[in-house]
């Protein structure tokens, strides 16, 4: 019986050593995917329910067997931040074009992991939106993956940073079925102790001591979408569809111009 038992345990262990394996392996398969797309920033987490957030944007809402939390994330170069003039409109390409891309990687992923036998859901990087309790999230909420996959640290501005490009950083995300390697923990806080620049300089004062944001009003200072305004003065369409769909339909990717990015160009981890 002992040896039985031995051999039982012998073999569990060999087990949990070709399990490790295995998700080792897809890790790398997917670091050497986006390695191949130049994104170097990545991390894997549990899928945790987050507190701060409404429980309809934990990632097992959306995947219920979802093993693992995948984030990446793509630097804003500092010359679009620090241009002299046209900084806004340069943001705002440059964030457009990369949403895209980040979006066609995660499809990417999904489907590598599909043909592994898993299920893989992406977290698009900025559209579709939902409103919920007049805040504005995406699906999922990137910024709390991305700090749980030891990418980076939110900062006070509401924005993740990391030691390398402060809070010049756009996510992206998959969920999936697959129990994969995770990696490390996020650093530690980012921001100086006596910072408040990104508070005090943004427009409509839409940052709190705390670091939260006032998602109404800096969606409405830093973005303009003329289409959106044209629909929304019109009581039939109005009426017809729900605020989600006119936001989601006409400010999708370049459809809406960026207008402020002050926290972005103001701190002092961007320089
Ligand atoms: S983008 Fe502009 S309005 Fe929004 S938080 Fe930053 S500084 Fe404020
Ligand atoms: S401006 Fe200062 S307080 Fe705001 S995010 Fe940057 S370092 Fe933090």
């Amino acid at each position: 019986m002992i040896s039985q038992a031995k051999q039982k345990g012998e073999r569990s262990g060999a087990w949990a050593e070709i399990d490790a394996g295995r998700r080792a392996l897809m890790k790398n398969e997917i670091m050497s995917l986006l390695g191949k797309r130049g994104i170097s920033l990545f991390g894997i987490s549990e899928p945790k329910e987050l507190a701060e957030l409404p429980a309809q944007f934990s990632p097992r809402s959306i995947l219920k067997d979802c093993r693992s939390v995948l984030c990446y994330a793509a630097p804003i170069p500092k010359g679009i931040l620090h241009a002299e003039t046209d900084s806004s409109a340069l943001f705002w390409r440059f964030s457009n074009m990369t949403y895209r891309f980040l979006d066609t990687v995660s499809n990417e992923i999904c489907m590598l992991l599909e043909a592994q036998g898993h299920l893989a859901a992406p977290i698009y990087s900025c559209f579709p939106w939902k409103v919920c309790g007049k805040k504005f999230y995406g699906l999922l909420p990137l910024a709390y993956l991305s700090q749980e996959c030891g990418i980076g640290k939110l900062t006070r501005s509401g924005l993740v940073a990391n030691a390398r490009f402060g809070t010049r950083l756009l996510f992206g995300g998959v969920i999936t079925s697959a129990a994969l390697e995770k990696t490390g923990k996020p650093p530690d806080q980012m921001c100086p102790s006596d910072c408040s620049l990104c508070r005090e300089s943004c427009p409509p004062g839409a940052i709190d001591r705390g670091g939260k944001v006032d998602h109404n009003l800096c969606v409405r200072h830093s973005g303009a979408n003329p289409l959106l305004a044209h629909l929304l003065a019109d009581r039939e369409i109005k009426a017809k569809f729900g605020f989600d769909t006119l936001l989601n339909t006409v400010g999708v990717d370049d459809h809406g111009m960026y207008t402020c990015s002050r926290c972005l160009e103001v701190c002092p981890l961007n320089r």
